[in-house]
């Protein structure tokens, strides 16, 4: 695996690949992987050759309060993970490399991202588009593979990728969690003991509603009274929202003949975690994802 700190040599091999026709796959991370993280790159691994892996800690996308300084980092350890899985680049720029004081651009897909996750970290969904499309241009691929986990941020990229015409097929992959059903995150190592635990509210709440939906609830007011339930149970969670969205608009959905995801964010301790699940019709019966 080689290791490419320039926007000038990733730019070089990308345009190598395409000349090629090589069908080039790209997984954007922010590094500290996990097997989330590690579940995107062998889905590309089987996919595409070759494989980029970028690796950026994306000072755009955190607000002034926000844990950007904290974030998790080691590159060392990183690098020999994806160097055993395959991997044939990793791409980690450094902030001056990808944002030169000169710069003065960033993208905003409207309405999408003005919600949830929008709302609580503004400017976060405006960092994320502006990267990821830099990303895109840089490494050109033809592939690119994102974690339902987002599913907001998965959503808004799409919207850029069609609106901008963009060349790249972007793949959604399942949430990876741990055994006790927490969804992998870098931010998980924040968690003290108690916290960790605590954690498993976010699944566990989105688990009473699927086992509502799977008894016969159909009422989304019924099936988030179920779910807030859970979460307000858990001392040291403090729920920021929980709502079954429709998955094209994001906005509340009042049905499940559509598909939706319950999405969900809260606090525990000082680290703030989301995760949702999938719920999508299928003839009478409704299917849920976690
Ligand atoms: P991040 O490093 O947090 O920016 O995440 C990089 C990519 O990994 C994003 O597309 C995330 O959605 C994805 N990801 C993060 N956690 C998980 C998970 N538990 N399961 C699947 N994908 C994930």
């Amino acid at each position: 695996m080689e290791t490419i700190h320039t926007i000038a040599w990733m730019q070089q091999i990308a345009l190598d690949a395409r000349a090629k026709e090589r069908v080039l796959g790209l997984v954007p991370t922010m590094g500290a992987l996990h097997e989330g993280h590690l579940s995107l790159v062998r889905e590309a691994l089987w996919r595409c050759s070759p494989v980029v892996v970028s690796l950026f800690v994306n000072p755009k996308q955190f607000g002034p309060s926000e844990d950007l300084q904290k974030y998790p980092r080691n590159l060392e350890v990183d690098r020999a993970a994806l160097e055993k899985l395959g991997v044939d680049y990793l791409f980690a720029p450094s902030a001056d490399e990808m944002y030169p004081k000169s710069f003065r651009t960033a993208v905003t897909v409207e309405g999408l991202g003005d919600r949830l996750e929008g709302r609580s970290r503004p400017g976060h969904f405006r960092g994320v588009t502006t990267v990821v499309l830099k990303l895109f241009e840089i490494v050109q691929p033809r592939l690119a593979f994102f974690g339902r986990k987002d599913a907001q941020q998965i959503r808004i990229i799409r919207q850029m990728a069609t609106d901008l015409n963009l060349d790249a097929e972007i793949v959604t992959c399942p949430i990876v969690r741990e055994p006790d059903g927490l969804a992998l995150s870098s931010r998980n190592s924040y968690l003290k003991d108690g916290e960790r635990q605590s954690a498993t509210a976010l699944y566990r709440a989105l688990d009473a509603a699927r086992r509502a939906i799977q008894a016969g609830e159909r009422d989304p007011i019924r099936i988030l009274a179920a779910c807030r339930q859970v979460a307000d149970a858990e001392p040291g969670v403090v729920l920021d929202y929980a709502e079954i969205v429709d998955a094209d608009s994001f906005e509340p959905s009042m049905t499940l003949r559509r598909p939706c995801y319950l999405v969900i964010a809260a606090r525990v301790g000082g680290t703030r975690l989301i995760d949702n699940a999938l719920i999508e019709p299928e003839g009478d019966a409704v299917s849920v994802s976690l």
